[in-house]
C-alpha cells in the first residue's frame, strides 16, 4: 500500500461513494470514520458496489475489485492524513462535528492541502474561517449515488484562492466528473429548493392529500422526473435532510424551512430512509424498496 495522497472523512452514505470514485480512478486514499464498525460496513458496500460494477460491465477498462479497494486504507486514525493534497470532507451535517473535523484537519494537512467540504448547506466561509487556510477551503458538493452522478456543484466561498478552483477540478476530471461552479449561499442552488420541495412532500403526505405512493408518482409520470421527492428523501437520508432543514432554518432565520413533524418523528423513530432499511418505503430483504409499502400513518 502506497501512502495516501487522498483522504475522505466520515465513512457514511457519501463517503462511501468519494473514496471509491477516487480509488476507481487511482488515487491512494484513506477513508476516516470513528469507528471499526462502521469502515468495514463501509468495506462491504465498496467491494459490493464494484462487484455489481464489474458484472454490469460499468467502468470499462477499470482495474479489477481487489485492486481498486486495495487503494484505500480504511481508518479511525487521522494521523493518515499527513501526507494529503487532497482531502474531501464528508461527515455528519452538524456545525460541532464539522467544526472539530475542520480544526483536526487544519493542525494535521500539509499547508497546501486542499479541504473541500461534501456538506448539504453549509457556508464555505463558515468552514474556511475554522481554519488558517481559508484560501484553500472550497464546497465540493457531490450527487448522490456519487459514482452514478457525473456532476458536482462546486461552491466558492469567500476567500477560496483560484489555485484550489484550479486543483478541485483537475481533481474532478480525474474522476471522469463536471462541475457547475455557484457562489457561497446556504444551502447552494441544489438544496435550497431540493429541501423545501421535500418538506413539501412530507407535508403533504403528513396531511394525507395523496399516498406517498402517487406523491412521487406524480413527480415521475408527470414531470418526469427519475425519482419523487419522498424516495429522493429515503436516498438522502432522513436524518441528513432534517439536519440540512435545520440549517437553512437557521442561516435564513425564515420559518419556511421548518421541518414538517412527520420528517421529525420518523427521524426521532430511526426510520431514516435506505440507510436504515426502512423510510418512506421498506427495504428490508422481503419488501426492497416495494411501492406499497407505507411505512406510516
Ligand atoms: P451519513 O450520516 O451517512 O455519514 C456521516 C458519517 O460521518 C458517519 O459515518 C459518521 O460516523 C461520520 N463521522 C461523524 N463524525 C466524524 C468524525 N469526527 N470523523 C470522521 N467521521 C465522522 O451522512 P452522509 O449522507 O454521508 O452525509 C455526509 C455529508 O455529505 C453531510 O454533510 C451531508 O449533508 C452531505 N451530503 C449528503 C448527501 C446525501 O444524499 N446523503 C448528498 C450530498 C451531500
Amino acid at each position: 500500500m502506497n501512502t495516501p495522497t487522498t483522504a475522505v472523512i466520515g465513512a457514511g452514505v457519501m463517503g462511501i461513494g468519494v473514496a471509491q470514485c477516487l480509488a476507481q480512478s487511482g488515487h491512494q486514499t484513506v477513508l476516516i470514520d470513528v469507528d471499526e464498525a462502521i469502515l468495514d460496513k463501509a468495506r462491504n458496500a465498496i467491494k459490493q458496489n464494484l462487484r455489481l460494477g464489474a458484472l454490469l460491465g460499468a467502468g470499462g477498462s477499470r482495474s479489477p475489485v481487489s485492486e481498486v479497494l486495495g487503494r484505500i486504507v480504511f481508518s479511525t486514525d487521522y494521523q493518515l492524513v499527513r501526507d494529503t493534497s487532497f482531502v474531501i470532507e464528508n461527515t455528519t451535517e452538524r456545525w460541532n462535528v464539522k467544526e472539530e473535523v475542520y480544526r483536526k484537519l487544519d493542525a494535521l494537512c500539509p499547508a497546501d492541502c486542499i479541504l473541500a467540504a461534501n456538506t448539504s448547506q453549509m457556508s464555505i466561509a463558515r468552514l474556511a474561517a475554522i481554519t488558517n487556510r481559508p484560501a484553500n477551503v472550497i464546497g465540493m458538493h457531490f450527487m448522490n449515488p456519487v459514482p452514478m452522478k457525473k456532476t458536482v456543484e462546486v461552491i466558492v466561498g469567500e476567500a477560496t484562492g483560484a489555485q484550489t478552483l484550479e486543483r478541485s477540478q483537475q481533481l474532478l476530471s480525474s474522476l471522469g466528473k463536471d462541475w457547475i461552479v455557484v457562489k457561497d449561499s446556504p444551502g447552494f442552488v441544489s438544496n435550497r429548493v431540493l429541501m423545501l420541495t421535500i418538506n413539501e412532500a412530507i407535508q403533504l403526505a403528513q396531511e394525507d392529500v395523496a399516498s406517498v405512493e402517487q406523491i412521487d408518482k406524480i413527480f415521475r409520470d408527470c414531470f418526469g422526473h427519475k425519482m419523487g421527492p419522498l424516495e429522493t428523501a429515503d436516498l438522502i437520508g432522513l436524518d441528513t435532510i432534517l439536519l440540512s432543514l435545520e440549517g437553512l432554518h437557521e442561516a435564513f432565520a425564515n420559518a419556511k424551512y421548518t421541518p414538517s413533524p412527520l420528517l421529525q418523528q420518523m427521524v426521532t423513530a430511526g426510520l431514516l430512509g435506505r440507510k436504515s432499511g426502512r423510510g418512506f418505503y421498506n427495504y428490508n430483504a422481503n419488501g426492497a424498496g416495494a411501492v406499497g409499502s407505507k411505512t406510516h400513518d
